[in-house]
């Protein structure tokens, strides 16, 4: 995922490569000049603060709207778009990652009003009439100017002044409760307390690391890496059971009423601009179009995983049967079950044990890999540096042009967030600080924020992590002329390929010989092994996508005519499948995508991974050729969202993109 302020104009979406060589330097390297670090932030600031960045923002866009000529009106908007990212783009990446409660707080009002930013200039019929006025000089400004227009027209510019009124209302609502809603799952300090017997089946490392209350019943924490691993691992089915419960009521009921006035919100708003529903009105500006191109590819993509999700459904069914000693018609599969005894089928058929690839996959090694990868394929080079972090657990490091001596031209720089903690994020992300410009010289950072396991990651949470650090990739090392077009900011159906992607270097034979060099000490991975691992990965992909099928397919009910109750639509469409609803669940109260930029488009998922499995052909299987690694750099990554997607895939392909990768994909088949 990446999370992403949707507008115009804020973005969101000590290591042994740059270690060495800052050492191999020999001396301490002086700060790059156009180097921008996050600002250290507290409530107290925040709160000083906020007030002042957003009435200067204001008086910029007023003084924008004194001149009357097209003028320089790109290059004005552009400075307008730098100056509000910098200041709440890290203002929202506190929100959601500030160590103390009382900052995120204030980060959060702050946000919150901030929104009223995303489309104010967007009513201004002055602006307007400049952007109109303006003849583009080349392909870029005509992109731009193209996306400003329709940004001006989906904030109702041409709409009478009542109905206009209202979408800023609507608009503002929306922001406000989407950024309350991720507030909420981020604040849920649930947790299920357990018998220390019924964590049979878990690492004994996993059970000395919880903590206890005063009974001595060991507390079992809803993040990502403890819940992931007490499902797939823990034997006792009832503590299970109530785990995923806990996880399927994150967030709350009170979200399910956000959710439903969210809804209802959009549906009013599409309607004053004459559309039958936010599906048409939202789908027009993606790579899809229409609600029945959606509606198409989801079909297909339901036929593709039935038989693979049947198939695979069977294989738990029988190994849940043959574990209890009883006959198959006698036992009931349940939803926390399935990963549970994936990894049992995994493990007895393929030997594969994720929680034993933890020690293949030490969590620092692993970023380490990941950032060695980048330097490979892409020519840079991470150097780590000390420099204020919002928690003692971030690191940051300077990308530079990698040269054959010593680190070249300064490129940008990154954070990594990478574990869990109280009252942060709770997936991953990948949150854009700064978007490049090259018009204004200005040089991109990205901050990566995660839930990663401390001590190793298994394959998944492996994969995970090149995703991000994919994101975070599109966003530092795109090289666009404005602001709004760096990296992640492209269209919402594409935006998630260049992530997908990178998740391949996470499977295959070559990447992962490297890890070798990387971790000396690790047990090495066979071609065997590794072979071994793509088939256990492929074990369970009819059920992962007809999952994923479910999501996007629940995501277009929603959008799709007068919205339905959110909790009643889910629990018919669970329902409507082999494992059923469990009672008592609400998952849409955690489901941040429906509130978020993924409303109407988490279907983009899939639609972006058929380019990101097509793109790997342009690999030719060398997936450490820098040579295509720098091509596909300077296509794909450097144009961010200048170009339009299918026009950029096209010229790294040589062709036009297929879906063939991705069918084979989903029904187990790919190669
Ligand atoms: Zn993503």
């Amino acid at each position: 995922m990446r999370a992403l302020l949707k507008s115009a104009l804020a973005g969101v979406a000590c290591c042994a490569a740059g270690a060495a060589l800052a050492a191999d330097a020999g001396k301490p390297l002086a700060a790059p000049p156009q180097r921008w670090l996050m600002p250290t932030l507290d409530a107290r600031a925040i709160e000083a603060r906020c007030g002042v960045e957003y009435a200067r923002a204001r008086n910029r866009m007023h003084a924008m709207e004194k001149r009357g000529e097209p003028g320089a009106i790109l290059a004005e908007w552009n400075r307008l778009s730098s100056s509000v990212q910098d200041f709440i783009g890290p203002v929202f990446l506190l929100a959601n990652t500030a160590t103390d409660a009382a900052t995120r707080k204030v980060a959060l009002g702050c946000a919150e009003r901030f929104t009223t930013l995303e489309i104010e200039p967007f009513q201004s019929p002055k602006l307007y009439a400049r952007v109109r006025g303006l003849r583009p000089a080349d392909a870029i400004e005509r992109q731009y100017r193209q996306d400003l227009l329709d940004t001006f027209e989906d904030a109702g510019i041409a709409l009478k002044a009542d109905k206009r009124k209202r979408v800023r209302e609507i608009r503002e609502d929306i922001e406000k409760i989407s950024l309350q809603f991720q507030s909420n799952v981020n604040e849920d300090q649930s947790v299920v307390t357990i018998a220390p017997e019924q964590a049979r089946g878990l690492p004994q490392d996993w059970i000395n690391t919880r903590k206890r209350d005063a009974e001595g019943r060991l507390i079992v924490t809803l993040d990502t890496p403890t819940y992931t691993s007490f499902l797939d691992n823990a034997i006792d089915e009832h503590a299970r059971r109530d785990l995923y419960v806990a996880k399927m009521r994150q967030g709350g009921s009170a979200n399910l009423e956000l959710l439903d006035r969210v809804l209802a919100l959009r549906h009013e708003m599409a309607q004053l601009y004459g559309y039958p529903d936010f599906a048409t009105f939202s789908l027009r500006r993606a790579m899809a179009k229409t609600p029945a191109a959606v509606a198409e590819f989801l079909a297909k993509v339901r036929g593709a995983v039935d038989e693979g999700e049947t198939r695979d459904l069977d294989a738990l069914h029988a190994d849940k049967a043959s574990m209890l000693g009883r006959p198959v018609a006698d036992v009931t599969l349940h939803r926390w079950d399935v990963s549970f005894h994936e990894e049992r089928v995994r493990r007895s058929r393929y030997q594969v044990d994720q929680e034993a690839l933890r020690s293949y996959f030490p969590s620092e090694k692993s970023v380490a890999f990941t950032m060695r990868l980048a330097e490979m394929l892409y020519g840079i080079a991470f150097v780590a540096r000390d420099v204020p972090r919002w928690s003692s657990d971030v690191r940051y490091y300077d990308v530079f042009e990698r040269t054959a001596s010593a680190p070249g031209a300064f490129i940008g720089g990154i954070y990594l967030d990478l574990f869990p903690r109280d009252g942060k994020y709770t997936h991953a992300a990948a949150f854009t600080l700064r978007s490049v410009s090259t018009l204004s010289g200005r040089k991109p950072a990205s901050a990566l924020v995660a839930n990663l396991d401390r001590t190793g990651l298994t394959q998944e949470e492996l994969e995970t992590l090149l995703h991000e650090f994919g994101h975070v990739l599109h966003g530092v090392l795109s090289k666009t002329r404005y602001v709004d077009h760096g990296g992640t900011n492209v269209k919402r159906d594409f935006v998630e390929a260049p992530s997908q992607m990178f998740e391949e270097w996470a499977r295959r034979e070559q990447p992962l010989h490297l890890f070798a060099e990387i971790c000396r000490e690790c047990p090495p991975l066979s071609p065997q092994m590794v072979e071994r691992l793509r088939k256990a990965r492929l074990f369970g992909i009819g059920i992962l996508y007809a999952r994923q099928w479910q999501y996007a397919n629940y995501d277009m009910v929603l959008h799709t005519g007068s919205p339905p109750s959110a909790l009643q639509a889910w629990i018919e469409i669970e329902r409507a499948s082999r494992l059923g609803h469990v009672e008592g669940t609400i998952l849409p109260a955690s489901f941040g995508h429906l509130v978020g930029g993924y409303a109407a488009g988490y279907y983009g998922y899939m639609w972006s991974q058929v380019l990101a499995l097509d793109m790997l052909s342009g690999f030719h299987g060398r997936m450490l050729d820098p040579v295509a690694g720098r091509r596909y750099r300077k296509v794909i990554l450097e144009m961010g969202g200048q170009r339009p997607p299918q026009e950029l895939v096209e010229t790294f392909l040589g062709r036009k993109p297929n879906s063939d990768a991705f069918f084979a994909e989903i029904s187990g088949a790919r190669d």
